[in-house]
């Protein structure tokens, strides 16, 4: 029968979870797995009325339950939603609206209902305009959930996986190997390994924020050596802005722009509707037209009115609240406040991020996963990524200002303390 979860049912509704949703399939986060019954802006409120601080979310990218989102989707959502083969004047406009923050040439709007769906496109747009086969991607990446996208998502490969279309090249992690030589060079050398295998590229994917690759910080000469590399091979070269992107780096919305690189194909999600599912690809015209020539592409769900709706309602605070510009300054403090802490400890290493992201080694994968669920505890939701899930990944609302990066940072403070508490024996 239906019956709600209430409070104090957490782990009944987890266990109720397990059994209706397939167990170890779709993992929830922490130990404790919270039931977040209520958010408000950076804010998410638990069953049992505790407060968290959001460190992780950025599909709230304008804060959580934001009234202007909620007030623009459920006015729509009351009026019509329906499929997107009719005229629709929101749907337009969210379009034109994102061609205007993209460099000239990168005019054209496909939307979807995911970042998956849109490297999906993005990559059959590829194939149809270069006739490869292949695809070129970072060591530890991350794109999708598709089968094809899993196999461009090498950080989640099993041992052994090795798909051979796919060719993979180094994350900007060394400094002194980010040069555009190099860095074409790697590029070069991960199209020869498919070549091996009878494959020419058709596209070179990259978080432009590389995140699952552990958070870096990549300078243009990394970019401009992707693009470089990727047209010297015949290939297109996607950003895919789909987690970075929207105004995180500030003070623009795409972080591959302050490369000043102009990619053929860009890829946006996530925060793209606040929640609401919508993603898109950008790209130039001429590449649609290639694509149009045999196909046509229509996805049922890709930009109703309402997911238009959420879409413009998100770039309206972004740009009322200035909220990428005030991501820079309150990154800059954030990064600031942890480059002071780590060295207090032995337990944290490296700080690497840009505007509101950060990502921080600790020193060890049980290490991480202990201070995370401490976290937790002090109050502050984050979470792991990297090749070996042992960097704490700071990723929040843009709402956040310098109070929220102190509080962030208290917390982490505590948390550590807490866990060097908890290993002294007695
Ligand atoms: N690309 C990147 C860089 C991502 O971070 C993600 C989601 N984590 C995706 C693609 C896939 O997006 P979605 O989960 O909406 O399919």
């Amino acid at each position: 029968g239906t019956r709600t979860a209430t409070r104090g049912d957490t782990e009944t509704l987890r266990s109720r979870r397990e059994d209706a949703m397939g167990g170890t399939v779709a993992p929830l986060f922490y130990d404790h797995p919270l039931q977040i019954v209520r958010g408000e802006g950076p804010w998410l409120v638990a069953e049992d009325g505790r407060r968290y601080l959001d460190a992780y979310n950025n599909v709230a990218v304008v804060g959580h339950a934001d009234p202007t989102v909620v007030q623009r989707v459920g006015r729509q959502l009351g009026r019509l939603n329906t499929h997107s083969r009719y005229l629709h004047p929101e749907v337009v406009e969210l379009a034109e609206r994102i061609v205007a923050t993209m460099p000239p040439g990168l005019d054209t709007v496909l939307f979807t209902t995911s970042g998956t769906e849109a490297n999906e496109l993005a990559w059959r747009l590829a194939t149809e305009a270069t006739g490869g086969t292949g695809a070129l991607i970072v060591q530890h990446s991350y794109h999708g959930t598709t089968r094809w996208m899993a196999d461009l998502s090498s950080n989640e490969w099993p041992p052994g996986h090795r798909p051979d279309a796919v060719g993979t090249f180094r994350a900007p992690v060394d400094p002194g190997d980010l040069g555009i030589g190099s860095t074409t060079d790697q590029v070069r050398a991960a199209a020869r390994a498919l070549a091996d295998g009878g494959h020419r590229p058709a596209l070179l994917l990259a978080d432009s924020g590389f995140t699952s690759e552990g958070v870096h910080d990549a300078p243009a000469t990394y970019f401009q050596g992707l693009l470089a590399g990727a047209h010297s091979e015949g290939a297109l070269y996607l950003a895919d802005e789909v987690q970075i992107g929207y105004g995180r780096t500030g003070p623009g919305l795409w972080r591959f722009a302050q490369s000043g690189v102009v990619p053929d194909l860009v890829t946006l999600g996530k925060p793209m509707g606040a929640g609401y599912p919508v993603g898109a690809v950008v790209t130039r015209r001429d590449l649609v037209d290639r694509f149009a020539e045999r196909y046509d592409y229509f996805s049922t769900f890709a930009a109703t009115p309402a997911a238009a709706a959420a879409g413009n309602a998100v770039l309206d605070v972004l740009e009322d609240r200035r909220l990428p510009e005030r991501a820079l300054v309150t990154g800059a403090h954030l990064l600031d406040r942890l480059r002071d802490l780590a060295p207090t400890t032995d337990v944290l290493g490296d700080v690497r991020g840009m505007g509101l992201v950060a990502g921080i080694d600790v020193v060890d994968r049980p290490t991480a996963r202990r201070l995370l669920e401490a976290l937790v505890r002090q109050g502050a939701l984050a979470g792991l990524t990297g090749p070996g899930g042992d960097v704490l990944k700071v990723r929040p609302p843009l709402v956040w200002d310098t109070s929220h990066a102190d509080l962030f940072v208290d917390c982490l403070g505590r948390a550590l303390e807490d866990l060097s508490g908890s290993s002294t024996p007695g």
